[in-house]
């Protein structure tokens, strides 16, 4: 695909910008990602679509407006330590990596992690991609400037709220009810922690443990 940067500059403007997001870091990083390089190679067409996209194994890769979005809330920059739990594509690791973030990110299935890693590297970016359950967070990294959950928790993980820095974001799409999750933006501040719901939302579970196949 070599009109690729036209295209993702066209989903900035029409999906990100059109909507509430302001030009930025964020927009910024989100134009220069060739985002159908995360897509398994019969949907690359499809990649710039206003929605997720299947990458194997029962996963998705999230609408483009929602990375913007939880990226956005997030709240992060350049030389901030982001953990993320959930790889997948790696598409929002990436995204975070070009923002210039130091970027840890934890996925259950080795063979999406290792697709992942793979795609990373062929693009120059440096994203420590570790296979384990994200629910422990990722201890040897912390503490984190930001904690972005990409996958819809039942329950808040004690080590997401641990892990993270004072001054640090948490942003995580919680279960509020049946088939209901809401993303929860959690603040560490110097007292303790400040909570905010924001957008409702639909993503595929956190499960436990690690697939090694
Ligand atoms: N951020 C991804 C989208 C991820 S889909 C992207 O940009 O493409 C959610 C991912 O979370 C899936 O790959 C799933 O395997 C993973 N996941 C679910 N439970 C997990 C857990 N406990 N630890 C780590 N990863 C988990």
């Amino acid at each position: 695909m070599t009109d690729w940067r036209a295209r993702a500059r066209a989903m900035v403007r029409r999906q990100i910008l059109g909507r509430d997001i302001p030009a930025g870091i964020v927009t910024e990083a989100m134009a220069d990602l060739p985002r159908h390089r995360f897509v398994p190679v019969e949907l690359e067409a499809h990649a710039w679509e206003d929605g997720p996209l299947p990458i194997g194994r029962g996963q998705t890769i999230s609408q483009p407006y929602m990375v913007a979005r939880m990226t956005w809330l997030l709240g992060v920059g350049p030389g901030d330590a982001v953990l993320e739990i959930g790889t997948g594509s790696g598409y929002q690791a990436a995204l975070l990596a070009r923002m210039g973030c130091s970027v840890v990110s934890v996925e259950r299935i080795a063979a999406l992690a290792r697709q992942a890693r793979s795609v990373l590297t062929d693009l120059g970016l440096a994203v420590t991609v570790v296979v384990g359950d994200g629910r422990e967070g990722y201890a040897p990294s912390a503490p984190y400037r930001g904690i972005i959950v990409t996958a819809g928790a039942e329950e808040l993980a004690p080590a997401w709220s641990d892990q993270l820095d004072r001054g640090g974001r948490l942003v995580v799409p919680l279960r509020v009810g049946p088939g209901t999750e809401r993303l929860l933006v959690r603040a560490r501040t110097e007292g303790g922690f400040v909570d905010a719901w924001e957008d409702y939302c639909r993503f595929v579970p956190v499960l436990p443990g690690v697939d090694e196949s």
